[in-house]
């Protein structure tokens, strides 16, 4: 299933920035100022044909940015999978991270519930889209796990615990910008 396009602006502020400093392309990573703050883009649910946009617009831009990308949408065609080495292979600028193979089939209690099988989706996702790092998004659901910080409802927490046992980061978001057409 095809999920639709969902963008989110993603805003940390300079207190907890450190651990979201290792989402940031390395040879992009900036300089932390401590009374400066920044401002994460990532957009999630790709590779989908309006992915190619955001790619175009950041690469023009020489604007740093995470994908936060979906198994079954790279499997989907030609174009997806170019979509998602498009990003790999930019690493300068882009972090390819990982969103699930199923993005839960948008059955979030369901997915959450089943925690183990929950685990294997993102590992299948990892196997699939060759992600250079351990960083995941959940699917439908802000939570955090990190160095520094780490927010998770009751429903995510035995997921979590798995993915921070095998080393995953889970980076959430703080501002979602949903664009429709
Ligand atoms: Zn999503």
């Amino acid at each position: 299933m095809i999920l639709a396009p969902v963008f989110y602006i993603l805003v940390h502020f300079v207190t907890s920035i450190l651990p979201q400093n290792a989402i940031v392309a390395s040879s992009t990573k900036p300089k932390i100022q401590l009374n400066k703050r920044y401002i994460y883009l990532s957009f999630d649910d790709g590779p989908l044909k309006g992915t190619s946009n955001c790619i175009d617009v950041c690469l023009n831009e020489h604007t740093p940015a995470t994908f936060f990308e979906v198994g079954i949408h790279q499997a989907k065609s030609a174009l997806t999978k170019k979509l998602s080495y498009r990003i790999l292979y930019n690493d300068s600028i882009f972090v390819l991270g990982n969103h699930s193979y199923t993005h839960a089939n948008s059955e979030y209690l369901y997915f959450y519930h089943n925690p183990k099988m929950a685990f294997n989706d993102f590992l299948r996702a990892k196997r699939r889209l060759s992600f250079r790092n351990n960083i995941v998004r959940l699917p439908g659901n802000n939570a955090w796990n990190t160095a520094n910080v780490k927010y998770a409802s009751n429903l995510v927490k035995p997921l979590v615990h798995k993915l921070d046992s095998a080393g995953f980061n889970i980076i959430g978001w703080d501002v979602e910008w949903k664009f429709n057409i």
